[in-house]
């Protein structure tokens, strides 16, 4: 059997696809520049031999896929998981495209992942992977190739290692080649607040879209990791009450609000919600459809699905996530009538300030924290008004609008370029 068909509605390069022919066919996309931008430009596995602390030899896999370079360098972030797979590689990578062109950056499209626990590696064999698996690729980074930056389980620390790696086989220093970066290596004050900073951002403008005072909202988040955790506290910050937070293993509830400081605490520590006494326990699904005003999804992809989008009770969904929303559940959620900020829209914070890095580390000149903010917030603002104003126009969902928006960017300048024989 078609393994898609086993994965069903949960294929992220099969729920981008089912978005991408419905934007293509509302634009009317030329049938070549349909099969062009359907496709991913390049995907490269590599096999990761790798000495463990007790002296045996595991072989992982990793993978990095390049969707489209129509419009600049690859660009996306390394995810380590146990669960990565090359359709969800691609998926991410496709996303990356139509993201850094929905807000307008000058990248592509790519994204990598490694099959690994990282929870049961020691540092050492997190650096040993990461090396490797940087080594494997090598050939086709570079600040204008492809420049990759931290997702699920990666952070300033294995972007480091990709830097060095990069930079001892290239015989020079090169920062421009991975962005999320620490600030002492070159990284971009702004950064690691960025993608929740603009989950808040398009949260607000939502809300004033809707008539909605931030003051008088509700939130559950998803997710307590860079996106989670960061979108939560930027919430609170505009006056939202944040009831709800979760990781992998559940959530905690306290319909008074959470005391967020004391959660990021907890969880810098200890990497975990567990042992947080403030409010009920929850599960996953059960967080997803607490009656509240806000719902963040900002943890992995598929878990709104067919079979959960009709209990979620929230007004507004904003998804810091990438694919949190599965193709079947966009219909009976736009039945229901919640205001979506679209995946490519709402995390597109993160991505506009690496392109902020990339060029911070070219000019060699680093920009002070307000100036990447003040750039950040116009250009998601700017974003949100044209996706609300495209679904408007054309009458169609926000999560399509973004698409058209991005896919027709990207056909632009497929069609400039034409096809190199
Ligand atoms: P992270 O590793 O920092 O945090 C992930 C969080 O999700 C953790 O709290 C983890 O416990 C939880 N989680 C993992 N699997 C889960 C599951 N199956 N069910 C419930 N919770 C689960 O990762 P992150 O960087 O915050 O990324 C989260 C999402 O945001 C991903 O979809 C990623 O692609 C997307 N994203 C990240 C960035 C970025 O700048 N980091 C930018 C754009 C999009």
């Amino acid at each position: 059997m078609n393994p898609l068909q086993v994965l069903g509605e949960e294929n992220p390069f099969e729920a981008m696809h089912a978005r991408f022919d419905l934007a293509a066919n509302k634009l009317g996309l030329d049938p070549g520049l349909y099969q062009i931008l359907r496709t991913c430009d390049r995907e490269i596995t590599v096999s990761i031999p790798v000495v463990m602390d007790d002296g045996s030899i595991n072989v992982f896999s990793g993978y990095r896929v390049q969707h489209s370079t129509a419009r600049g360098p690859a660009k996306g972030g390394i995810r380590f998981a146990p669960n990565v797979n090359l359709d969800e590689v691609r998926a991410l990578a496709a996303w990356m495209t139509w993201k850094c062109a929905v807000v307008n950056v000058p990248f592509g499209g790519g994204k990598g992942g490694v099959i690994c626990d990282p929870f049961k590696l020691s540092k050492g064999e997190l650096e040993r992977i990461t090396r490797r698996y940087v080594a494997g690729i090598l050939d086709f980074l570079g600040p204008d190739r492809d420049i990759p930056a931290p997702d699920m389980n990666t952070d300033g620390q294995v972007m480091a290692w990709l830097m060095d790696t990069y930079s001892m086989h290239r015989h020079e220093h090169c920062t421009a080649v991975v962005t999320g970066k620490p600030i002492e290596l070159g990284g971009s004050l702004g950064r690691v607040e960025a993608t929740g900073r603009g989950v808040m951002l398009t949260t607000r403008e939502s809300l004033a879209h809707l008539g909605l005072k931030p003051d008088q909202c509700t939130a559950a988040v998803q997710g307590s990791g860079n996106v989670g955790m960061i979108s939560a506290l930027q919430l609170a910050s505009i006056g939202v009450k944040v009831v709800a937070i979760s990781d992998i293993r559940g959530a905690i509830h306290n319909p008074k609000g959470l005391d967020l400081e004391k959660v990021r605490a907890h969880v810098a520590k200890t990497r975990s919600l567990e042992g947080l006494d403030m409010g009920e326990r929850l599960t996953n699904a059960q967080l997803l459809e607490l009656p509240v005003d806000i719902l963040v999804p900002a943890a992995t992809e598929n878990v709104i699905t067919s079979r959960n989008a009709a209990n979620i009770k929230a007004k507004v969904i904003t998804e810091g996530a990438n694919g949190p929303v599965t193709a079947g559940a966009d219909k009976i959620l736009d039945e229901k009538g919640i205001f979506i900020v679209p995946d490519i829209l709402a995390n597109a914070g993160g991505v506009t300030v690496s392109y902020f890095e990339w060029v911070q580390n070219r000019q060699g000149f680093y920009w002070p924290q307000k100036e990447v903010e003040d750039r950040m917030e116009h250009s998601m603002v700017e974003s949100f008004r044209s996706v609300v104003d495209m679904a408007r126009r054309f009458g169609v969902s926000n999560r399509i609008a973004a698409y058209m928006l991005g896919i027709d960017r990207v056909a632009r300048v497929t069609r400039m370029r034409g096809v190199y024989a």
